[in-house]
């Protein structure tokens, strides 16, 4: 059994949540879900990795600015300190483990501020090009497009050129973190899309695959690709 790490999407008060589509797409794709508990304890989110393959980081609330370096501006979602604090020490281990990592949504954000990146804090305020990202009406339809690079991890598995997409994300990488190499962009430029070519499978995605997968085989693949990453 290959087991793979998932972080909870929703840490509120006493309960911890995750999103059953990241469930479902990993079991779809033969590897066993594991969903860790909220703790910020090196040790133990160490020894939490030491019983998985691979780590798959969430959708779910903002980054706090300050990880940054950003004062928070009005505009900034709710964040989530807890998240943050477990998933920077997580994120960082895993990479240094050159463990396989599959990142979505709030995951790419934070794996690429994990190395050093920026957030644009929201789209409309600072971004503001016309491709309207925040569609949280549609979660499970593709409403926009993004241009698969060639000759990346990404393209190995998707194919390269044009992908439907869905959309649930009010912010978006603007310095691209350390190391890390863009493989999809939508057409106003915003980067949905990063790879780590210094590791064997570390993978970013703004979308939501999970959500996607059940009626679009090319997202189900990622998955797939991520969890043969992981038995290897
Ligand atoms: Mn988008």
């Amino acid at each position: 059994m290959t087991l793979i790490g998932i972080v909870p999407s929703g840490i509120e008060g006493k309960t911890l949540s995750v999103n059953q589509d990241y469930v479902d797409a990993v079991l779809r794709a033969g590897g066993t879900p594991v969903i860790f508990p909220a703790t910020e304890d090196p040790a133990r989110l160490s020894a939490l990795l030491d019983q998985v393959r691979g780590l798959l980081l969430t959708g779910g609330g903002d980054v706090d600015p300050v990880r940054y370096g950003e004062a928070l501006l009005p505009c900034c979602g709710e964040i989530s300190a807890i998240r943050d604090g477990m998933e920077y020490p997580l994120c960082r281990e895993a990479l240094s483990r050159r463990m396989p990592i599959l990142a979505i949504c709030r995951g790419i954000q934070l794996l690429s501020c994990v190395l050093g990146g920026t957030l644009y804090q929201d789209l409309d305020e600072q971004f503001g090009k016309t491709l309207k990202h925040p569609q949280y009406d549609r979660p499970g339809d593709p409403v926009h497009e993004v241009d698969v690079k060639p000759d990346t991890l990404l393209s190995s598995i998707v194919g390269a050129g044009s992908l439907g997409v869905n959309s649930r994300h009010h912010q978006g990488i603007r310095d691209l973190g350390e190391g890390l190499r863009v493989n999809a962009l939508s057409p106003d430029g915003l980067i949905e899309g990063v790879e780590l070519p210094a590791s064997p499978f570390v993978l970013g995605v703004q979308w939501h695959p999970e959500t996607l997968s059940p009626r679009f085989p090319a997202q189900q693949k990622i998955f797939h690709a991520f969890v043969k990453a992981c038995e290897m």
